[in-house]
């Protein structure tokens, strides 16, 4: 048995003394605002049990992890239809890139990319206001971590709405074919408020945890999803999770795992456990910088791994 406890006090101390931390996302003025400084991390078994160092209460946005989440909503309602209107494959491109949806007919390759997100949260709306929808998707992930003081951060979907010009243009472009069952307006609406949903590491690890044993939470016996859905999704997380750096993260960590532009990444280990971890600094693909190294010293010191055992 591993001492996480030691184990993460070590990774932190490591890590928060590299000198580059990367740099904050921007292009959202509110998350612009975010001290850099900072480093959390949490490790929760599947007993419920968690392991947290550094600022793992500190509450961040959680971004495009929450495609994770409207994912899991999705194949709910949808099941496999959902895949008529978005593909699984990796797009090797940037998160908010637009070439490949003119070459595929507006059909994104897969829903963690911006516009696989939005044509997700267009198949969920099912003719719903925003409203409805976006307190479905905050009654989910209250629900997945067992915690009804989550919420969304006003201020974070306000400032991504006024400077969304890109996911705009990725949303009419999908419209302009035909695929959208919602107006676009309500879309993106809904969009921006799933992506501004703060959690801390401690909170996000908890609601990862139905990944880890087959789709059940077994700290508290409620079963989210089938066994197959949940590693289907732990699969596209593998493939899909962090962009064009998404094959750069399997090498290095070896689990599935989902970034966000605020810093955080939920990765998975199998049977093992679920981790959050966050710093707000990104690499040049805008994933963690200082949580990809703090996964990979973590699946280095533990062994966990979907390649080997
Ligand atoms: N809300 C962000 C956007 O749409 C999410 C991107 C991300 O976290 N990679 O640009």
């Amino acid at each position: 048995m591993h001492d996480m406890q030691a184990i993460l006090d070590d990774i932190a101390t490591k890590v928060t003394a590299l000198p580059d931390r990367g740099k904050v996302a921007t292009y959202i003025p509110q998350l612009a605002c975010v001290d850099p400084d900072q480093f959390g991390m949490t490790v929760a078994l599947p007993d419920g049990t968690v392991y947290s160092s550094g600022d793992a209460q500190t509450l961040f946005s959680i971004q495009s992890i929450s495609k994770v989440f409207t994912l899991t909503i999705a194949l709910g309602k949808l099941g496999d239809a959902l895949w008529r209107r978005v593909g699984r494959e990796p797009s090797g491109d940037p998160f908010n890139s637009i070439v490949q949806l003119e070459m595929e007919h507006g059909k994104p390759r897969n829903p963690f990319i911006n516009a696989g997100a939005i044509a997700v949260v267009d198949a969920i709306m099912m003719g719903h206001q925003p409203k409805e929808t976006i307190a479905e998707i905050l009654q989910f992930v209250r629900f997945i971590a067992d915690d009804n003081s989550i919420c969304m951060d006003d201020r974070v979907a306000k400032s991504e709405l006024l400077t969304g010009d890109r996911n705009a243009s990725l949303a009419h472009f999908m419209a302009s074919f035909g695929h959208f069952k919602n107006p676009v307006d309500f879309v993106l609406g809904t969009y921006f408020h799933q992506c501004s949903i703060a959690m801390s590491c401690e909170q996000l690890a908890r609601a990862a945890l139905f990944l880890v044993s087959d789709g059940l939470n077994t700290s508290n016996g409620t079963r989210v999803v089938s066994a197959q859905r949940a590693r289907r999704i732990n699969s596209l997380m593998m493939m899909c999770g962090h962009y064009d750096g998404s094959g750069e993260f399997a090498f290095r960590v070896g689990l599935p795992g989902k970034s966000g532009v605020g810093g955080g990444i939920m990765a998975v280990a199998p049977g093992k456990a679920s981790i959050a971890v966050w710093s707000p600094g990104l690499d040049h693909v805008g994933n963690s910088k200082l949580g990809t190294i703090a996964l990979e010293m973590l699946a280095e010191r533990t062994g966990w791994s979907v390649f080997g055992h």
